[in-house]
């Protein structure tokens, strides 16, 4: 399931969001302030985000900023209340890539998170199909945890399919080690320093690439961290 953000500081809109949300069918984080937004967006790579302009410490076009200087490309739908709000929203091109003045009816969100999922990411956010990720003859299925290169099955250990759905899921954003690192976490013992990471890069490679010296799906950044390939 698509997983979604939503930065939102008034708590009883941002619970009922939350439970619109995962009726239907999305996994949603709740983030109180852009601070926090920011935080939880490196830590989930959320498939899209839902942010308020109004919030308390850094507003909806700071932390919209920070989150494109970080080089997230989910997309976000930002909630305005005024309409000077929007206006900025449209002027500054901070990359929002949709609003919605409040008040919004439910009906009318749904559909343009839908919209945007869709635009984002094609079928892969059909939340009534399977999610997968497609490159080259390469298939990742996120919901069965399976990944195949062409027929062939290719058994992966749980930190690895990680890595590589974080990878994958953002193609050409750069990941540190130390960002990797986090995200495997909840697989590792915690004692694990970024050398770890290469170590599981390396695995990956021999599984999946024709040749792991000259990889073609997971790519080392120099001096940067990795990525996976943009199609
Ligand atoms: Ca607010």
């Amino acid at each position: 399931m698509p997983t979604i953000l939503v930065v939102e500081d008034e708590s009883a809109v941002a619970r009922g969001l939350q439970y619109a949300l995962q009726q239907e069918g999305y996994e949603v984080t709740v983030a109180p302030s852009g601070e926090t937004g920011l935080t939880v967006a490196s830590e989930l790579a959320p498939d899209l985000v839902i942010l308020d302009v109004r919030l308390p410490g850094i507003d909806g076009f700071e932390t919209l900023r920070r989150l494109r200087a970080a080089g997230s490309k989910a997309p976000v739908l930002m909630l305005t209340a005024r309409a000077d709000e929007v206006d900025k929203v449209i002027g500054l091109e901070l990359g929002a890539d949709d609003y919605l003045t409040k008040p919004y009816g439910l009906r009318e969100l749904m559909s343009r998170v839908r919209a945007l999922l869709r635009r984002a990411y094609g079928d892969l956010a059909d939340a009534t199909g399977g999610r997968q990720i497609r490159h080259r003859d390469l298939v990742i299925d996120l919901e069965r945890r399976r990944v195949l290169r062409g027929e062939r099955r290719i058994a992966l250990t749980a930190t690895e399919f990680e890595l590589l759905r974080h990878l994958a899921q953002r193609p050409g954003r750069v990941f540190t080690r130390r960002e990797l690192l986090e995200l495997v976490r909840d697989y590792e013992a915690l004692d694990q320093d970024e050398k770890t990471i290469n170590v599981h890069v390396s695995h990956l490679r021999e599984k999946l690439e024709d040749d792991p010296a000259a990889p073609v799906f997971i790519v080392t950044v120099r001096g940067a961290g990795y990525a996976f390939a943009e199609r």
